[in-house]
C-alpha cells in the first residue's frame, strides 16, 4: 500500500489532533486510506436547481437546491416553540424557510431582498412548500466557488461525530486527504491486470476512487461504484474457488463400499411410508459422494416439514453398515431429543444399530452410556446437542457427521467435529432455511448442494391470511371451529432478547384473555416459555402432543415438536418476526391430513418490510421464493447472522443479495486467473493477492473445512 495513504488523518487539513481521535473512536478511521476507504452511502444532487413550483408530496424525502429571494423574515411563537420564518420567492412561487435553534445568528445573516441558494428537504403542508433547517448561501458565494462534484457525497456517521464534523465539513477534509492522495502516482495503482481491466471495461482504481467520492456525472458515478464492487468479489471468489480445488485436490475421504444389512433391513422391512422422489435422489448423491474417494461436504437444504431426518436416518445407517459411526447434531435440547425418540423408533429390530443421547442436560448415566459407548465403539449413533463437540467426547471410528438446521452452528463448532477422528468424516450439513441456488453457488462454490424439492404426499398446502388485531374476535371464532372438529392450535409470541420482560408480559396477557375466551372445561390451555423449568416445559409440551391440550400457548424460542393433529398456527405481532423464522413457525402445521392454517396477527401501524413481510408469507408457501425475498429485504450478510456470509468476508460496497451478475462475472475470473496461477505467485499477480486477502477475514480455522 502507499505510503501516503498510512499517513495519519490528524495531518489532513480541517482534522487536527480533537477531530482525529473523535474519527478513529467513533467510526475507526486512522489514517489517509482509512477515510477514503469509507464511501458515501447516498449522494444529494447539487447539479440541478428546482422551481419552487416544481416541489410535490413524492420530493419530501429527498434533497432540493432552489434558488429564491428573500421577502420576509418574521419571529413567532414564545420559550420553546420560538421560530424564525422566511418568506422566500421564485419567479413561480413562494415557500417558507423555518427554524428553531439558532435562530438569533440566522436572523443577522439572512438579509431582505437579497437572493440565496437554498438547500434541504421540503415537505409540504396544506399546499405550500417549507423547509425546515435548510441550508443557505448567498448567490454570489456559490457561483463563485469551485465544487470538486456536482454530487455532494454524504458519509455514514455516529451522533458524536455529526456534533463535531458537520456534513459539509466532512466532505471539506475528504476533498483534503484526496488532494494529499492526488500527488502520490503510487497510491490506488491498479491491482487489476491491464487485460482483464480491459475485457470487462472497468474504469481503473484511481478514477473509480476519485469519482466515488467525487461524482464527475451520473454515469461515471456509476461506473466506479462497478468497479469497486468487482475488486470487492473478485477478492472474494479467488478465496472461494480457491478453497474449492485444493478440496478437490484433497480427496482422502472414507469410503463406505457396502449397503448391508441396516440398510437393507430397514429399506425393505421398517420403512414406515415410500420415499419421495427427492429423498430418494438425495440418498443417492450421499451415498455417491460416500463411494468417491472424496471426503462429502454436502449441504442438504429441504423446506420444513420435507423429511430431511429420514434422509440423515438412512444415511447414518449407510455409515454403520461400514463399520463406522455417525452423529447427528442438533441445535436445541428439544430438538435433539426429538430427533432421538424418531430414530429409536425407526431402529427398532435392527439388527446391530445402537443409538445413544448426548446433551448438556444429560443426567449421569445417560451421558456415562453415551461416552462408555461411543469410545468404545458399543453405540453407534450418537444423537445431541453441541455436547457432542465437547474434548470429552472420544469416537471410537466416527466416520460421518449430520449437523441439523445449520444456521445456529458457528463455523468453529463445526470444525471441531473435524479433530474427531484422524481422518476427516463426511459431512452433511441440513438447513430448512433454504439459501437461494445462485447464492449457494457462489458463495459456497466449495461445497455440493442437495435439495428435497418435493413434500411427502397428501399434504394440502397451508392457507396463511393476515389479521389485523382489531379482528381478534373473528381469529377466536374461526380457533373455535377447529377445535369442535378435534384440532388443535398453537399462538405463539415473539421473544426478543432486549425486550424479554416486555415480551413476557404480553404473552402472559395473551394467555389471560385466551383462558378469558376459552374457558374452562370446554378448552384446555397450556403454556410454554423459556422461563419455565424444563421438566415444566417438557410436560406442557408433552401434553399437547397426546392432545390432552387444544391451545399451546408458546414463545418463539419454543421448538415445538411433531404434531400432526395440530392444524392452526397463530403468530402474535407477526410484524416483529423476520420472514425465515415466520415460515418456519407455519411450518409446524400441515404435518397431518387436515388443512391446516396459519393467521398472522399485527398491528395496524406496519413498516414498509414489514408489510412485504407479511404479504409474501400470504402469497406462498415455498421457502426458496421465501429466502430469495428475505434476501433482498435484508442482505445477505444478514441471512446467516453473523455466522457466516456475514463475517467470512469484508464487504464495503458489494452485496451479495444483489450483485449477482459481478458476482458471476467475477467467480468466472477468478477460476480463470487461478488456473494459469493457483498460488497467486506471479509477480504480475501480487496486487491481487492483496486484494483477496482483504476482502476476506483471517479466520482461527480454515473453513473451507466444513462449509
Ligand atoms: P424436516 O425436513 O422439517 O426435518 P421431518 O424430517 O421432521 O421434516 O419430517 C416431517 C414429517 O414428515 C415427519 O412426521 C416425517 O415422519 C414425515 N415424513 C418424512 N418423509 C415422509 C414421506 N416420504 N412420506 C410421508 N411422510 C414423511
Ligand atoms: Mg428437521
Amino acid at each position: 500500500m502507499s505510503e501516503i495513504l498510512r499517513r495519519e488523518i490528524k495531518y489532513v487539513g480541517g482534522v487536527g489532533e480533537v477531530r482525529a481521535r473523535l474519527l478513529e473512536r467513533e467510526v475507526g478511521v486512522r489514517t489517509i486510506g482509512d477515510l477514503l476507504a469509507r464511501y458515501p452511502y447516498r449522494y444529494i444532487d447539487r447539479t440541478r436547481t428546482f422551481r419552487i413550483s416544481e416541489i410535490d408530496e413524492s420530493m419530501e424525502t429527498t434533497y432540493v437546491r432552489l434558488r429564491c429571494r428573500v421577502v420576509g423574515k418574521s419571529f413567532t411563537g414564545e420559550g420553546a416553540k420560538r421560530r424564525f420564518m422566511v418568506e422566500v420567492t421564485d419567479p413561480t412561487g413562494s415557500a417558507e424557510l423555518v427554524w428553531f435553534q439558532g435562530i438569533k445568528w440566522v436572523e443577522k445573516r439572512i438579509e431582505l431582498n437579497r437572493e440565496y441558494m437554498v438547500f434541504g428537504r421540503p415537505s409540504i403542508f396544506k399546499g405550500r412548500v417549507s423547509l425546515v433547517h435548510p441550508e443557505i448561501e448567498p448567490i454570489e458565494q456559490v457561483l463563485s466557488r469551485k465544487e470538486e462534484s456536482g454530487f455532494q457525497g454524504i458519509y455514514s456517521t455516529t451522533e458524536k461525530l455529526s456534533t463535531a464534523i458537520p456534513l459539509k465539513a466532512m466532505h471539506t477534509i475528504v476533498q483534503n486527504a484526496w488532494r494529499i492522495v492526488e500527488s502520490d502516482p503510487t497510491a490506488y495503482r491498479d491491482p487489476l491486470p491491464q487485460d482483464l481491466r480491459l475485457r470487462n471495461g472497468l474504469m481503473s482504481l484511481r478514477e473509480a476512487v476519485y469519482n466515488i467520492h467525487f461524482p464527475q456525472s451520473a454515469e461515471q458515478l456509476r461506473q466506479a461504484r462497478y468497479r469497486l464492487k468487482y475488486d470487492e468479489l473478485l477478492g472474494v471468489q479467488l478465496t472461494i474457488q480457491a478453497r474449492r480445488t485444493d478440496r478437490q485436490k484433497r480427496g482422502g475421504g472414507f469410503i463406505f463400499p457396502r449397503v448391508g444389512e441396516a440398510f437393507n433391513t430397514f429399506f425393505k422391512e421398517k420403512l414406515p411410508f415410500a420415499l419421495t422422489g427427492a429423498q430418494q435422489r438425495v440418498i443417492k448423491e450421499i451415498r455417491a459422494d460416500m463411494i468417491s474417494g472424496k471426503q462429502m461436504n454436502r449441504l442438504l437444504q429441504g423446506d420444513v416439514g420435507s423429511g430431511k431426518t429420514m434422509v440423515a436416518f438412512m444415511s447414518m445407517l449407510l455409515a454403520v453398515d461400514n463399520g463406522f459411526q455417525a452423529c447427528i447434531m442438533a441445535p436445541t435440547e428439544i430438538l435433539a431429543r426429538q430427533h432421538y425418540a424418531s430414530m429409536m423408533r425407526f431402529a427398532e429390530g435392527l439388527p446391530n444399530v445402537r443409538i445413544a443421547i448426548l446433551t448438556g442436560s444429560s443426567k449421569t448415566k445417560e451421558r456415562r452410556t453415551a461416552l462408555e459407548g461411543i469410545a468404545s465403539g458399543e453405540v453407534d449413533i450418537l444423537v445431541g446437542t453441541h455436547a457432542l463437540i465437547e474434548d470429552g467426547v472420544q469416537f471410537s471410528n466416527l466416520g460421518y457427521v449430520v449437523i441439523d438446521e445449520q444456521h445456529r452452528f458457528g463455523v468453529e463448532q463445526r470444525a471441531k467435529l473435524w479433530t474427531k477422528n484422524q481422518q476427516p468424516p463426511h459431512i452433511l450439513v441440513m438447513t430448512a432455511t433454504p439459501i437461494p441456488r445462485t447464492l449457494a453457488m457462489t458463495l459456497y462454490g466449495d461445497l455440493e448442494v442437495s435439495v428435497i424439492d418435493e413434500l411427502p404426499p397428501g399434504r394440502q398446502p397451508i392457507r396463511t391470511y393476515h389479521y389485523y388485531d382489531s379482528l381478534r374476535l373473528k381469529m377466536f371464532g374461526f380457533l373455535r371451529n377447529e377445535i369442535a372438529k378435534g384440532r388443535q392450535v398453537y399462538v405463539v409470541y415473539p421473544l426478543i432478547k432486549e425486550s424479554e420482560k416486555m415480551d413476557y408480559k404480553d404473552l402472559e396477557d395473551g394467555y389471560e384473555s385466551l383462558s378469558r375466551d376459552f374457558p374452562l372445561p370446554k378448552y384446555r390451555i397450556t403454556v410454554c416459555h423459556g422461563k419455565m423449568r424444563p421438566e415444566d416445559k417438557d410436560a406442557a409440551m408433552a401434553q399437547f402432543k397426546r392432545g390432552e391440550a387444544d391451545i399451546l400457548v408458546a414463545t418463539s424460542v419454543i421448538e415445538v415438536v411433531d404434531v400432526p393433529n395440530a392444524t392452526v398456527m397463530v403468530i402474535e405481532s407477526a410484524e416483529r418476526f423476520g420472514l425465515s423464522q415466520l415460515h418456519q413457525l407455519r411450518g409446524r402445521v400441515g404435518r397431518g391430513g387436515n388443512q391446516s392454517y396459519c393467521i398472522l396477527m399485527s398491528g395496524e401501524k406496519l413498516s414498509k418490510d414489514g408489510r412485504a413481510r407479511l404479504e409474501a408469507m400470504c402469497a406462498t408457501n415455498d421457502g426458496f421464493e421465501l429466502s430469495e425475498l428475505d434476501l433482498k429485504l435484508r442482505g445477505a450478510g444478514d441471512i446467516h447472522g453473523t455466522q457466516q456470509s456475514g463475517d467470512a468476508f469484508e464487504l464495503n460496497i458489494a452485496n451479495l443479495a444483489t450483485d449477482t451478475q459481478i458476482m458471476e462475472l467475477t467467480r468466472n475470473d477468478a477460476i480463470a486467473i487461478l488456473n494459469s496461477d493457483p498460488r497467486l505467485e506471479q509477480p504480475a499477480h501480487a496486487q491481487l493477492r492483496e486484494l483477496r486477502d482483504k476482502h476476506t477475514k483471517r479466520e482461527r480455522i480454515d473453513f473451507s473445512d466444513i462449509s
